[in-house]
């Protein structure tokens, strides 16, 4: 339930508001607006008695939520959130952010190349896993807590943010020290413990798509996350299985502007995952910035053919160089920009 307070209410009607939910038995967010001040009530349980809110000085409205999420929905929060990554990066608002790196953190070697790759192609962000989801045990499950030291060096020379997965709550605190955005992955949407853990730390968070998920799922999984109190939220449409084994997935491209009609959170796009195929992640990043992603997010690796995980899926570094361009040129012609990150060490 949101109270929607008056243009000219003042400070104290609002800390009434306030008083008075708290008083009920339920937690109270203010937000200020551009506009006005509106007031969440958290964790309705269909027993607040809306008749002693809206009669208080101030109060304009009462609005009932009417999706199943609450804080995540346009309703809630009319304004996009604008999810600040740090080095001079933001998600969300007018810019698209192109986060590029390798499916695994392989060696120091590997990820300090990949990240010069993709910050001297002018992308925004290094992505690179140290904990990896695989479907088999057998394969190449991550260098773990060493790979989130190198992906941190990688980041610091190059001033890229970093971003990478966490697959359980021990791996979210080490993921939350030494990087910039904790992914949580498809695997683990609705890990709703992991969700929780993560919704209690600061850092932003990058929540992929299940790949049997409905958006609603997603939406639902993301506000765990804001229940808790982080507001950082990056969403991201990643493929669903589908019965087509001619790509990896499908790349569900109408979840974009589908998402930002439901949420005022921002939702990027991972071609790279969402099509398995080097040829088609391309084409499919140009789409999902046309079709309003507020980023991407594509693997690159200097040597693909190497590639200890997700090679096929891999774009040469003369290709993301090459795409990262024509993003840009898309980006431009919708009115919005790819930022550039701060200077780094090296
Ligand atoms: C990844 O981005 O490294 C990854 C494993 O992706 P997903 O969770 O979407 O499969
Ligand atoms: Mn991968």
């Amino acid at each position: 339930m949101l109270v929607v307070m008056q243009h000219d209410a003042t400070a104290k009607d609002v800390d009434r508001v306030v008083t008075i939910i708290q008083d009920m038995g339920y937690e109270a967010r203010p937000m200020p607006g551009a506009q006005r001040t509106t007031v969440g009530l958290v964790g309705n349980d269909g027993r607040v008695d809306s008749s002693r809110l809206e009669a208080l000085p101030g109060v304009a409205q009462i609005i009932h939520v009417t999706q199943p999420y609450k804080q995540v929905s346009r309703e809630w929060r009319s304004e996009n959130t604008v999810v600040d990554l740090g080095h001079g990066v933001t998600v969300g608002g007018d810019s698209v952010v192109v986060i590029g790196g390798p499916c695994s953190v392989e060696s120091e070697e590997q990820i300090v190349s990949a990240a010069r790759i993709v910050k001297a192609a002018g992308g925004t962000a290094l992505r690179g896993g140290a904990f990896k989801p695989r479907s088999s045990p057998y394969s190449f499950q991550g260098l773990g807590k060493k790979g989130l030291e190198l992906l941190a060096r990688a980041g610091k020379a190059t001033g890229l943010p970093v971003v990478t997965e966490a697959m359980d709550a021990e791996g979210a605190q080490m993921v939350a020290e030494l990087a910039d955005c904790i992914q949580i992955g498809a695997r683990n949407m609705q890990n709703y413990s992991l969700l929780k853990t993560v919704g209690k730390m600061k850092k932003p968070v990058l929540l992929k798509r299940g790949m049997a998920a409905t958006i609603t799922d997603l939406l639902l999984s993301a506000e765990y996350i804001l229940a808790e109190g982080n507001q950082n939220v990056i969403l991201c449409e990643r493929g669903v299985r589908s019965f087509d084994p001619a790509a990896r997935n499908m790349l569900d491209l109408t979840a974009i502007p589908i998402v930002h009609r439901l949420s005022h959170l921002p939702i990027i796009a991972d071609p790279s995952h969402g099509t398995g195929l080097r040829d088609k992640v391309i084409p499919m990043a140009r789409a999902a910035v046309a079709a309003g992603a507020d980023g991407v997010m594509i693997e690159v690796h200097p040597e693909p053919d190497r590639a200890l995980s997700d090679g096929a899926q891999s774009l040469f570094p003369d290709q993301f160089t090459q795409l990262v361009g024509e993003l840009r040129a898309v980006a431009a012609a919708i009115g919005r920009s790819v930022p550039v990150a701060k200077a780094g060490t090296a």
